[in-house]
């Protein structure tokens, strides 16, 4: 019998590294044995999940004997009448993140590259990573907008997506139409444009756009969605894709049946209609965007002005001793050294009082 591991996993496996995801509330209340604890490191909807979402959930209870429907197509039709494109320009998955790793497996062979800025979110590396692809970093600029032309020349023949997450995690950044539609216009043939706009319902920019226009334009552009955000139901997973049916087409053949839960696709299907919900996750967040804006700059922190539910800041640094101080003081936020900036931390916005207890920690820590 053989005793040591010679079951040797695929090569390409030794280059990914493991997500980090927010840690949890339950584990640093273990931990520290803390009564109150704020998360505001996952960008989740500190108003709570879509009401209507939670009652379908609680309708369909009786049915979980059943498998779901595995063309999702009750919520594929709520999702297609609302981005006014057809049922075939839509797939549903389980999370957007599914759908990241399902665009890698559908077009990504081994050598192929994608064009990512940085810093951005990382399931698009490791989406390239698990396939053998190359990824192939374009920084952002200094003041962390996109730098279009640059990505324009890292294209070759070997790229196959352009990835563009707008507006961008981590920064809160985002990419204007103009900009958008020059790297559509000087896109290769060969080339797929994922564009992640996970967070749209919260950007207010007049030139921003979720993208699905240009699904309808014909470009060759997937955009990307997802019910965990505003909608509050990241505990289900479900997110979508809308793009040209072809890509559709394609995508459709490495997704597994009943990739979406039956609880996933009827809190989902009732959430995408929820507008009180959307309205009100939508004021919370831009009254909690200036609490934390006052905030950081009676701190004389500089911070990035956001289109999204989330505020990067610099600490300076001291920054990892001050994320340490703040999980100390049972308040979890992002610590940037997994995008390479060691002196920022992400803020997800929470409620006032949730914003107003962080304030209260971040004061004492900096001792103003
Ligand atoms: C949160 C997030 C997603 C979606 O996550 P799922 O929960 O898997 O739907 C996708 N892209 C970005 C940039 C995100 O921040």
């Amino acid at each position: 019998m053989a005793t040591s591991n010679q079951i040797q996993p695929r090569k390409v496996l030794g280059k990914i590294k493991p997500y980090t995801p927010g840690k949890p509330i339950w584990e640093l209340q273990e931990e520290l044995k803390l009564d109150k604890v704020v998360k505001l490191a996952s960008n989740e909807n500190p108003l709570g999940p879509s009401p209507r979402g939670v009652q379908a959930i609680a309708d369909s209870l009786d049915g979980l004997n059943r498998y779901p429907d595995a063309d999702t197509s009750a919520l594929k039709k709520s999702i297609a009448s609302s981005m006014g494109v057809t049922k075939e320009q839509v797939i549903v998955t389980n999370g957007a993140d599914e759908l990241i790793t399902l665009v890698s497996e559908a077009f990504l062979e081994e050598g192929d590259e994608i064009i990512v800025p940085f810093p951005s979110f990382s399931e698009y590396d490791f989406g390239a990573q698990l396939m053998g692809a190359e990824v192939v970093p374009v920084q952002l600029e200094e003041d962390f907008q996109f730098d279009v032309d640059k990505m324009i020349s890292a294209i070759t023949d070997k790229t196959k997506l352009i990835y563009i997450c707008s507006p961008n995690n981590p920064t809160g950044t985002y990419l204007p139409k103009s900009d958008l539609e020059k790297l559509l216009q000087a896109m290769p043939e060969h080339v797929l444009m994922v564009y992640d706009a996970a967070y749209s319902h919260y950007a207010t920019a007049e030139d921003y756009t979720d993208g699905v226009e240009y699904v309808k334009a014909g470009y060759p552009i997937i955009a990307l969605q997802t019910f965990s955000k505003i909608y509050g139901l990241a505990g289900v997973r479900v997110g979508f894709g809308v793009a040209p049916d072809y890509v559709i087409q394609t995508i459709l053949k490495v997704k597994e049946p009943f990739n979406v839960n039956a609880l996933a696709q009827a809190a989902a299907a009732a959430a995408i209609s929820d507008e009180k919900h959307i309205e009100a996750s939508r004021e919370m967040n831009i009254k909690g965007a200036d609490q934390l804006y006052h905030l950081f700059s009676e701190l004389g922190l500089s911070y990035i002005q956001t289109q999204a539910n989330f505020v990067l800041v610099d600490l300076g640094p001291d920054a990892k001793k001050v994320n340490d101080e703040l999980l100390t003081k049972g308040v979890i936020v992002r610590y940037g050294n997994t995008w390479g900036m060691p002196e920022h931390v992400r803020v997800s916005i929470g409620t006032q009082e949730e914003n107003q207890f962080f304030a209260e920690a971040l004061r004492s820590i900096l001792n103003k």
